[in-house]
């Protein structure tokens, strides 16, 4: 204990080692939470703590500030533990060890969880001083937000007056992030029919693909396996009769996949093969850059179950080629942002369905609502259907936004510049804020963290240190 002891603002870092001492993972919150309680009872705060470990914590206002509206302030309680290998540490007992390296606060051998205890820190430092101007004060510390934002799901927000929240789980200082996209799963499914088809069965592989992740990556114009195969598909079967047997690819609805993998039956194997090798340089052609090791390929093999009757085998090209894919629209409010998207993910055939499973995001939810109606059109049309799961809501731009203009205003005193105005295509907690609190105004902030959420991760002491002179301001002209 007390490597920090010396580091100004004393007690932010005072609060963070305390919370580092208590071990947070995702999952294993409770320890934490109740320590936030017992902050809370010490000092004869209003706290509110629910079965899920969320917790939050009020503040009355400052003399001069009681007619002002409150100020939400925000972070999230687990951390990822991960670890260097070799490491001894046991992170679900044991606390972590801190050290100082110039200017950046590290954990030996760990996660450092600076995402989002220095958040945590903050706001008990706020609540804790008796020195510091703010109107009342509302901190929320979520749980499980690094597991699927399962806190900001669940708490109950009716204790809150506040419609102004900051949130302080952004990793880089100087960018002000308002706006997240929403999202869920949609999955397609489409019945099978099978009759004995008499050919030569071939394996086809469309592999070698860059990947990536599908909110922060979708840009980066990589393909898409499964809708490659698609085409890969509809061209063979335009040289020869053919049916599918099965078509599979992709392991995360939220990663592009790499590979897809189809066992087909075709009459005219040689005609097949040649449009398969044809299509190969198509597409290597066409994605030389983002995907230069893209292969197509096809070997022979054992059908292991009757085919796709030949209405069944054009429903699944249609599919693959016909519904949506990719970056749907881009952003008018914020250039270079991704408004809307969708990534075939999972691609699986059993018996008697298939069924091909979709990450959407959008941060307007009503273009989400759209492409789901697109995509149960579509299947409808097929003899298919859809289902939707895990909806989250997104977090729209304000073009009118106070708190923002405020942050905005302090920021370019203190700075000498004006803070860069970011929005992300994923999923963030103050989206599902949005989602609960009508008209919430809403910016994430925070200091500079570097390598979250690996045994690299470490955090700027000096970037702390204007960060919490740039918040203090902030509450303090928060009439
Ligand atoms: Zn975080």
């Amino acid at each position: 204990m007390d490597v920090l002891a010396q580091l100004e603002p004393q007690s932010v870092f005072r609060f963070f080692e305390q919370m580092c001492a208590i071990p947070h993972g995702s999952g294993n919150t409770k320890a934490v939470s109740d320590w936030c309680a017992d902050f809370a009872r010490a000092r004869n705060l209003e706290y509110h703590q629910d079965a899920d470990h969320n917790i939050i914590i009020i503040k009355e206002a400052t003399p001069g500030y009681e007619q002002a509206e409150p100020m939400i302030l925000q972070g999230h309680l687990d951390m990822v533990c991960q670890k260097e290998p070799g490491c001894a540490k046991d992170m679900e007992k044991e606390g972590l060890d801190l050290e100082v390296d110039g200017d950046w606060v590290r954990a030996k051998g760990t996660t450092l969880g600076s995402d989002d205890g220095i958040a945590v820190a903050m706001a008990l430092a706020v609540l804790d001083a008796d020195d510091i101007a703010h109107p009342r004060v509302e901190a929320v510390f979520t749980t499980d937000e690094e597991t699927g934002l399962f806190g900001a799901a669940s708490i109950d927000v009716s204790p809150l007056k506040g419609r102004r929240m900051i949130n302080m789980d952004s990793e880089a200082e100087g960018v002000f992030t308002v706006s997240c996209a929403g999202g869920n799963t949609t999955t397609c499914i489409l019945p099978l029919r099978r009759e004995a088809f008499s050919g030569c069965a071939l394996r086809i592989t469309v592999g070698g693909l860059t990947g990536g992740h599908s909110g922060s990556e979708i840009d980066k114009g990589s393909a898409n396996a499964n809708m490659l195969m698609g085409r890969v598909l509809q061209a063979a079967a335009a040289c020869t009769e053919l049916r599918i047997v099965s078509v599979d690819g992709g392991l995360k609805n939220n990663a592009i996949p790499v590979e897809s993998v189809a066992c087909v039956v075709v009459a005219d194997q040689a005609a097949a093969r040649d449009a398969l090798a044809e299509m190969n340089d198509v597409l290597r052609s066409e994605y030389h850059l983002p995907d230069p090791n893209l292969f197509v390929t096809a070997q022979a093999e054992e059908a292991t179950q009757p085919a796709m009757d030949a209405v069944t085998t054009d429903k699944v090209i249609c599919m693959l080629t016909c519904l949506p894919n990719g970056i749907q629209a881009m952003s008018a409010d914020i250039p270079g942002l991704v408004q809307t998207s969708l990534n075939l993910g999972i691609l699986t055939t059993a018996a008697e369905e298939l069924c091909a499973e979709f990450s959407l995001r959008s941060s307007i939810d009503s273009q989400k609502e759209m492409l789901k109606r697109r995509m149960a059109c579509l299947m409808a049309q097929l003899g298919g259907r859809v289902t939707f799961e895990g909806e989250y809501t997104g977090w729209q731009y304000q073009e009118h936004s106070p708190l923002r203009e405020l942050m905005a205003e302090v920021f370019t005193e203190q700075y000498g510049k004006a803070p860069k105005i970011e929005a992300i295509h994923a999923g963030l907690e103050c989206g599902l804020f949005a989602g609960k609190m009508p008209g919430l105004d809403c910016v994430s902030i925070g200091p500079d963290l570097l390598g979250v959420h690996t045994p690299r991760e470490r955090m700027s002491i000096s970037s702390v240190q204007r960060v919490w002179k740039f918040l203090l301001e902030v509450l303090k002209r928060a009439r």
